[in-house]
């Protein structure tokens, strides 16, 4: 009786530890990330900034990773390895963030669990360290999926985030960014009437951003994330919001679909719906998930915008699409192995 017992109890074990639907989603946990789009040419980069930049975002990497491998789901992975580049200088969100019209540093994330489709996300925001965690808190402990502002920060708080001064976020290279931008604007509101050409005028030129961080990541469990944590575009002008916030534009995850996360010219993207335009043309028309990236890329192209994009699909598959001359990327899967490329 015990020797039969035994018997079962091993069948039964061996079928849950060794089926094949376990071992495929045991192969695929994967971590892909972004650090910007724009044009990154080689001719402009030093051979240490170039260094600078792969070393943070291995850093990043390896932080998702750990997490990953040891079983941990795929939204701690992509929070975690957003906190590593918002902290990191060198990107466009958290510390190191583009300067808005005014001189500020306003700041935008949001998070994404593809197996619920809980979102949440924050804008605006000048005084959260990681706005990334403060998207998580709106997704998690309210029952709201966007706060901006005063509020968001307000409610980061009593969510026990820490808070810093705004001048944290500061760094001379994007102030110089901003005073070219301010240069430029002078100079076109000179020659024309800046407020007939509304959109355009203040981020005319699409080279002041760079650097918007974004993560997608697969779990053990076969669940899909998506995070990502911008300060926008240099020069926005008053309350401006970007894409990287707004659900289903820069940021979208469904378990059936994928995980993406995108950077840009924000307002194309926001026009364009991108992060769900990728994903309803997995879902409604049996897109690959390169094939349904390509795809939309090409339609903000067409439109005049430019950015590029991150997603990944429950089986692991990925794809980085951009339609600039660069965009700072990264992947690793179960493996370790880590690939990170900033070039065309
Ligand atoms: N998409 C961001 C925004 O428009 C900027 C970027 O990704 O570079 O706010």
């Amino acid at each position: 009786m015990k020797g039969r017992f035994c018997y079962f109890l091993f069948a039964v074990l061996g079928m849950h530890l060794f089926s094949p639907a376990m071992a495929q989603q045991k192969s695929s946990y994967v971590l892909v990330i972004h650090g910007g789009a724009g044009t990154i040419l080689k001719k402009n980069m030093t051979p240490e900034k170039e260094a600078a930049y792969k070393a943070s975002l291995k850093q990043a990497l390896t932080t998702g990773y750990r997490i990953l491998q040891s079983g941990g789901s795929s939204l701690d992975a992509v929070e975690a390895t957003v906190k590593v580049l918002e902290n990191d200088s060198l990107f466009n969100a958290g510390k190191g963030a583009v300067f808005t019209h005014e001189g500020r540093n306003e700041l935008d994330a949001a998070i994404m669990n593809g197996k619920t489709r809980a979102a949440g996300a924050v804008a605006g925001v000048t005084t959260v360290k990681n706005p990334v965690s403060a998207a998580r808190a709106v997704m998690e402990k309210s029952e709201h999926v966007m706060m901006v502002g005063p509020g968001a920060e307000k409610f980061a708080k009593e969510a026990g985030l820490e808070i810093v001064d705004p001048s944290y976020f500061r760094t001379e290279s994007r102030w110089k960014d901003l005073q070219k931008a301010l240069h430029e604007d002078s100079v076109a509101a000179a020659k024309s009437n800046a407020y007939t050409n509304p959109g355009k005028f203040g981020i005319k030129n699409k080279d002041y951003k760079f650097g918007t961080v974004g993560a997608v990541a697969l779990d053990q469990q076969g669940n899909l994330a998506a995070a990502t944590s911008t300060g926008g575009m240099t020069d926005k002008k008053y309350g401006r919001i970007g894409d990287s916030p707004i659900i289903g534009a820069g940021t979208y995850a469904n378990n059936q679909t994928a995980a993406i996360s995108c950077t840009g010219w924000g307002e194309y993207y926001i026009r364009n719906v991108v992060a769900y335009d990728l994903s309803a043309l997995i879902e409604y028309k049996g897109l690959s998930v390169q094939q349904a990236g390509n795809a939309v890329i090409k339609k903000v192209g067409d439109m005049g915008g430019d950015g590029g994009l991150i997603a990944l699909d429950k089986k692991g598959n990925m794809t980085m699409s951009f339609n600039t001359e660069g965009m700072y990327r990264g992947a690793i899967t179960k493996d370790g192995k880590i690939e990170v490329e900033i070039y065309k």
